[in-house]
């Protein structure tokens, strides 16, 4: 009487086994499981309490850029490794891994393109390309977009998301703080039109740069945006910090930021402001 016999063991365990992996996820904010397919229709944001999950760049691409439009701007540029910087593991294998892992060379994308109709220049930072931190080769792709919007009086628009600077290369990512810096002011100088967009998180020198030297500084929901982390802060201070610290939201009630957009409304705002500002 085999049917009355449970004749595979463990049978729960292996249906568990059975459900591919990453078909679910949990949202930090609200905790809901999410089913990840549904997930990427909402563009990665949770439909219970809107919690922004980071994306890849293509995300961003594919949001902001008309169709068939975007034509990637120096991609081959890569880092090497100036100061034969080992720390536990060689920057240079470091720096391979990434690659592989992100199928792009730096923790920076960029682009030249259309968005509603308007040529742009698009940059994208990937925190999945070692935190997303700024080495000489994001800095020079970022000063290198930057002629390009000014000789072609174009509309910049940059996607932060990074943990700082790149401290395998020591100062000379420190240098590229005052290197985009310098670009910038020039584009700003011949009238051009900069709108930083604040993802989680922005924090270092890519705060302490080009993402607070916007004109119009967009940032999204829940953002961690800060220059040090909050537990530096504390030590140093020695006082508890105020709730919703260093988040989008707080940022905005002090005027650090211009505008919370949520992702899906992020292309219509771009075309607006643009329009606005830019007389395009
Ligand atoms: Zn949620």
């Amino acid at each position: 009487m085999n049917w009355f016999r449970r004749t595979k063991k463990n049978l729960l365990e292996t249906e568990k086994k059975n459900i591919p992996d990453g078909l679910w996820i949990k949202c930090p904010s609200c905790s809901e499981i999410l089913y990840k397919p549904e997930l990427d229709k909402t563009l990665s944001v949770c439909r219970h309490c809107g919690h922004h999950f980071r994306v890849r760049p293509q995300v961003y691409l594919d949001l902001l850029l008309d169709e068939g439009t975007a034509n990637e701007l120096n991609p081959e540029l890569k880092s090497r490794n100036p100061l034969g910087f080992k720390e536990g593991r060689n920057y240079s294998d470091q720096l391979k891994k990434a690659a592989k892992k992100t199928g792009a060379n730096e923790a920076v994308r960029c682009f030249q393109g259309l968005l509603d109709s308007i040529p742009v220049a698009l940059g994208v930072m990937d925190f999945g390309f070692i935190g997303g931190s700024m080495g000489s080769v994001v800095g020079e792709k970022v000063a290198r977009l930057t002629a390009y919007a000014t000789e072609n009086h174009c509309p910049l628009i940059l996607i932060c998301a990074s943990g700082g600077a790149r401290m395998q290369e020591g100062a000379l990512s420190l240098m590229q703080m005052a290197k985009t810096s310098a670009y910038l002011a020039k584009y700003s100088e011949e009238g051009g039109l900069y709108i930083p967009i604040l993802t989680d998180p922005t924090s270092g020198g890519v705060t302490a740069s080009y993402g607070m030297l916007g004109d119009v500084i967009l940032a999204e929901p829940g953002a961690f945006i800060g220059f040090a982390g909050p537990r530096v802060i504390k030590q140093t201070i020695g006082q508890d910090l105020p709730k919703g610290f260093q988040r989008s939201e707080f940022l905005l009630d002090k005027g650090f930021v211009d505008h919370i957009v949520t992702r899906k409304d992020l292309k219509p705002t771009l075309a607006k402001i643009i329009r606005h500002l830019h007389g395009t």
